[in-house]
């Protein structure tokens, strides 16, 4: 391996030749290579292959495909610094957007460092119209994020990949899917642990889809080992996150029907699920059936915490059973296992394995937990990372309880548990001041993540990017219905929260955030799914809702009035609080032929009918028809006039409607 590197050292500073005029597309275009290299198990006999060819005569585009390849074979196998010097001796073309990602992937420097690089990547991509490229590039920033313990933020950027892949690259949004529910299950509290597990659902049901519509003669395994572990997840998430047994045995049980590489797992926490459950019948079926078909082919880190579960699981009617495939986890073991082991263990009525189980939680504290915690200083601050910050503290309280209960036990000694606790303390009160800390800092980073997702992280739908990703989609749709239907129409509704200022005045910022949600569901809750639902920016929402002409739209606008006017608005301390809102709104198509062009200025307008519907009392809807505007200038004019002076000069029409309900 070693020699490998150095001989390519060699071959790269003889190839540090400049590439001019080669583009990427001479690249792709190549022939495919030969089958001695592309099914060549060996990687090492692969790199060689690649070495005696990079050895040889090639022109620009050969020897930049056999470089990338190279690179590829450095970056899979996990040899980065290998691969990382591929990257420096001969750099990638500009619109080799995958091939830079990974080069600064494989940099050594520190993710902080890559963050931003990344960041500038994705909005690169997205201005190539390289959505899938876009999306598997925020995929690896919340890798990145939560390598950070950045929590919140890798949530936001995998829903931002997930809202910005193309619907039709099924093999990325699989992966995106699995990853987004892994992070949910692993970091996320109760309500993402169970969105995690919604998402594997959906994620199963398009697995099975997909392999019923894959054609015949295609090798099927990997779809049917992707829909095990959606099942193998979902057990996992119920057993070890959500201590519901019942639950996590269906999924195992269904992971169990066939042969898959989750079989070996899946009967070690079906045994632990059964024996929690006091099933011990069923525990030691699953037992005895782990021991028949043993035919490990997982590592020894699994192989040690498998044997741990199993032993764990044989206690519940065994306690003699001792543990100590527990006591020796590989350093390696992911921290969820090791986290729920050691749990479990300081929960064992045997006082030096319930001591053995605190000591085991606090070094994962002190080596992995608070480290990240460290780092947290410069990172966003959400909602979703603080409550994985109290799932972290809650461990901590585990711990001082267990602690307590130990203290009045005889044998330790008193100095030794002094010591213990006012090393806990000491480490709680780092926490405290790190969240603290964690919360005073926004910074630039924070921003640029702000700017470049998707979502509105209150209320949960697309921001303004979003409508402007997908608006040229609404009104090419509304081009082909109205070629079936002359009456189609598109609404654009504009909305502001009447009096909203006063709300945040006399309730505080707190009860305005929980309104502008609560505004959002109602919205929702009465338009269509193919309606497109964005906040527009603080207090105002936009509305584009697909409708069969002129007087549907005027119906959309009464029925949004009402679900908002009627019923007043429940705080959080259960005061009613009557909330009113109003709209400004047009239907398009307004100028025939150019409302594409003219969109932002379409938006400007109903902004003026939204302020006239203000100024006349609020809690209403203005719309605007057109009446004499025939070009995109005099539309632009029309929108440096005050509304009644066009039409006053029969260019606009307006109509109000209040809402009917009162
Ligand atoms: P009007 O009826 O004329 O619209 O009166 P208004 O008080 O709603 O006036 P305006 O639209 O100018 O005020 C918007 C206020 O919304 C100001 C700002 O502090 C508040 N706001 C904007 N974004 C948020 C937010 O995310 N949360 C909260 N709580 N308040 C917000
Ligand atoms: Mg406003
Ligand atoms: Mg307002």
């Amino acid at each position: 391996m070693q020699l490998a590197a150095g001989v390519i050292g060699q071959v790269l500073t003889g190839l540090a030749l400049a590439q001019t005029g080669l583009s990427l597309e001479q690249v792709r275009a190549l022939p495919p290579l030969p089958a001695v290299y592309a099914e060549e198990p060996s990687l090492d006999a692969r790199l060689l292959w690649l070495q005696q060819r990079l050895a040889s005569p090639l022109d620009a585009a050969e020897r930049y495909r056999s470089l990338r390849l190279l690179f590829n074979e450095y970056y899979d196998a996990h040899r980065l610094s290998d691969a990382a010097t591929v990257c420096q001796q001969h750099p990638p073309l500009p619109d080799d957007m995958l091939f830079r990602a990974h080069c600064l992937l494989a940099a050594a420097s520190k993710p902080e460092e890559q963050l931003p690089q990344l960041l500038a990547l994705v909005s690169e991509a997205r201005s190539r119209g390289n959505r899938s490229m876009a999306a598997s590039l925020l995929k690896d920033i919340a890798w990145l994020q939560s390598q950070l313990g950045d929590i919140g933020g890798a949530f936001e950027n995998l829903e931002a990949a997930l809202a910005e892949a193309p619907t039709d690259d099924v093999a990325l949004l699989t992966d995106l899917m699995m990853d987004t529910a892994t992070s949910y299950i692993v970091n996320g509290d109760e309500g993402y642990i169970r969105k995690g597990i919604a998402l594997l659902s959906s994620n199963r049901e398009r697995l099975e889809r997909a392999l019923g519509d894959a054609p015949i003669g295609i090798d099927k395994t990997v779809l049917r080992e992707n829909i095990q572990l959606t099942e193998f997840n979902r057990g996992i998430a119920y057993a070890l996150h959500l201590s519901e047994y019942a639950n996590a045995l269906q999924h195992f049980d269904r992971v169990l029907t066939e042969p898959n590489p989750y079989v070996e797992d899946a009967l070690a926490f079906a045994a632990l699920a059964a024996a929690e459950l006091h099933q011990y019948e069923r525990a030691r079926a699953y037992l005895a059936r782990a021991a028949r078909e043993a035919s490990s082919n997982s590592g020894p880190v699994v192989q040690q915490y498998l044997s741990c579960y199993r032993q764990l699981a044989t206690r519940h009617w065994h306690p003699a059973q001792g543990v100590n495939a527990c006591l020796n986890l590989h350093r390696d073991t992911a921290t969820e296992v090791q986290l729920d082991i050691y749990k479990r263990l300081s929960q064992i009525d045997d006082q030096a394995i319930a001591m053995a189980g605190l000591k085991g939680l606090k070094t994962l504290f002190i080596e992995k937990l608070e480290p990240q915690l460290r780092r947290r200083g410069s990172t966003a601050a959400s909602n979703a990372e603080l409550r994985r910050l109290q799932r972290e503290s809650d461990l901590k309280s585990i711990v001082l309880q267990q602690q307590a209960a130990l203290q009045s036990e005889r044998d330790a000694t008193n100095a030794q548990r002094q010591n213990y606790f006012i090393a806990l303390s000491l480490l709680l009160l780092s926490v405290v001041l790190l969240i603290a800390l964690s919360w005073r800092s926004k910074k630039t980073l924070a921003e640029q993540f702000e700017r470049l997702s998707l979502v509105d992280t209150l209320t949960q739908l697309g921001n303004r990017r979003y409508l402007e990703q997908h608006i040229n989609r609404e009104l090419a749709h509304l081009a082909r219905a109205r070629r079936r239907n002359a009456d189609a129409a598109l609404g654009v509704y504009l909305f502001d929260v009447d009096h909203f200022k006063s709300v945040n005045d006399r309730f505080g910022h707190g009860v305005g955030d929980e309104v502008l949600v609560e505004l959002a569901r109602r919205i929702q809750a009465v338009t269509r799914d193919t309606d497109l639902l964005v906040r527009w920016g603080g207090e105002e929402f936009l509305l584009v809702a697909r409708l069969d002409g002129e007087a549907h739209g005027r119906q959309v606008a009464t029925r949004i009035l009402q679900a908002i006017n009627d019923t007043p608005f429940v705080l959080s301390t259960g005061d009613p609080l009557p909330v009113t809102c109003t709209i400004g709104a047009l239907c398009l198509p307004f100028v025939a032929g150019s409302d594409s062009d003219l969109w932002t200025e379409l938006v400007g307008l109903a902004d003026l009918a939204l302020y006239e519907g203000k100024r006349t009392g609020r809690n209403r809807c203005v719309m605007l028809q057109n009446r004499g505007l025939t070009t995109n200038d005099a539309v632009k004019q029309a929108l440096q006039m005050p509304l009644q002076a066009s039409v006053g000069a029969g260019l606009l029409g307006l109509s109000s409607s209040a809402d009917a309900s009162g």
